[in-house]
Formats: structure tokens, sequence, C-alpha cells
């Protein structure tokens, strides 16, 4: 049995047609059911549904043989780690989807630029606090990072904080909370994850699998 880490949402929603092209059929609507674990149409293939930062810690850990995740999560993990990458976790493959970058935003109004010429400190609102850290150490800007867990847009509207560091794709979501994207941190897409030991037990049915994602992003490119 090979078993798949997935997140609902986005990274789910983007990889069915990845794993249709593996000729993998999954065989429930995660958003219609409340299993956690769904069947596919391939007897020796299960996915298991986690919180999208939950994922490399299956695949790390053994709960989950691969897994989908995002950059931003498996960057920020192994930051927290002091930038060592997490053992028992293979990045095998760029599947480009879910595709967005973590960037800077601001109230609109605020001079973030002339703030960070003139060295004061700025106070960031984010979930991604070490890769926040990195980015504004390296650039020797002074920050006072505020760690939040969800709806970061609200931070700079109600005085939390000065910016926010956050995952953009279209903009809507910034414009519509009147943010602005100041600075692209970084490009992000999702990632496939194997555990090291899965792959020395279960090598042939996880290369083919890792192979056919393979060729159906190729495709897609
Ligand atoms: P939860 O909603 O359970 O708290 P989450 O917010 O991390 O978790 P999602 O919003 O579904 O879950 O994001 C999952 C992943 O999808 C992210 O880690 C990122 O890689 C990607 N992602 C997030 N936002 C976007 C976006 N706007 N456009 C494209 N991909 C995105
Ligand atoms: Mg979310």
């Amino acid at each position: 049995m090979i078993t798949l880490a997935l997140s609902k949402g986005r990274i789910f929603d983007d990889s069915l047609p990845l794993l249709r092209a593996a000729g993998i059929e999954v065989l429930e609507d995660p958003e219609q059911s409340r299993k956690l674990i769904i069947g596919t149409s391939r007897p020796d293939v299960r996915v298991v549904l986690v919180r999208a930062s939950d994922v490399p810690t299956y695949v790390q850990h053994g709960g989950a043989d691969i897994g989908v995740a995002g950059l931003d999560v498996l960057l920020e993990g192994t930051a927290e780690q002091g930038g060592a990458s997490a053992a028992g976790l293979y990045r095998v493959l760029d599947l480009k989807i879910a595709r967005c970058r973590l960037s800077v935003a601001v109230r609109a109004g605020f001079d973030y630029a002339a703030t960070v010429k003139q060295g004061s400190r700025l106070r960031v609102a984010t979930k991604y606090t070490h890769l926040a850290r990195q980015f504004f150490a390296s650039k020797g800007v002074h920050v006072d990072l505020i760690k939040l867990y969800g709806s970061m847009e609200l931070a700079p509207l109600t005085g939390l904080a000065d910016a926010i560091v956050d995952l953009v794709s279209t903009g809507s979501t910034l414009k519509a909370n009147h943010l602005v994207e100041v600075e692209k941190i970084m490009d992000i897409s999702s990632r496939l994850v194997v555990n090291p030991a899965a792959l020395k037990l279960k090598r042939e049915p996880l290369r083919a699998l890792i192979d056919a994602f393979e060729t159906a992003v190729e495709a897609r490119s």
C-alpha cells in the first residue's frame, strides 16, 4: 500500500489532474465526505487528508510515504530548524501547481521604502516568522515579528502591524483589504516529497508513481 498525503483545497484540487494523468482516480470528494482516508481506483494507493503544514510531518515520520507540500511550508520548516533540511524528507519534484509568491504587503499609503531607508523598526505580522526573519535580516531591516495563524490582511488595518508577509497569487485579497504588495520574497509552488525509508522499501511502485507525476508535469508545461 502507498499512502499519499494531501491537504484539502488548492493542493488537493490541483493534484487531481496530475493523479489522473498518472492513472489514479480519487474515489471521494473531501468537500463532500468527512473521511480522512480516501481510496483510489488503484487498490494499492490511498490518500490521507491532513493540514497543509502537517504534510511534511506525516511524510517525515512515515505516516505517509509520499505527499504534496507547498515550498512555503517546506522552507519555513527548514528555517525553523536553523537551515537544516528535514531528515526523512526527500524533495523530489516541482509539481508546478498551487503557484503563488511570498510577498511583503503594507496598508495603502504606508511608506515602506522610507521606513526601510530610515532604518526604523518594522512591525511585521505573518505565519512565516522564520522566512520573514531571514528575509529582513538579509536586507538589514530591523523587524518586530508577530506570529499569526490566519487572516494576515487584518493586521495592518487594525494597527497590529505595519506590514505582512503572506502568499499572494492574483492580489485580489490584498486589494479588497486596501493593501499593496511592495516586495516579492520568493516564488512558491508545490513539491512532491517522499519518505526515504519508504523509497527503499517500496522502491518499484514509488518510483513508478514519481515518474508518472514527472511525465504529467512535463506534459502540462
Ligand atoms: P489552513 O487553511 O488549513 O489553515 P493553509 O492556509 O496553509 O492551511 P491553504 O490556504 O489551502 O492552506 O494553502 C495550502 C498551500 O497552498 C500553501 O502552503 C501554499 O503552498 C499554497 N497556496 C496558498 N495560498 C495560495 C494562493 N493564493 N495561490 C496559490 N497557492 C496558494
Ligand atoms: Mg488557508
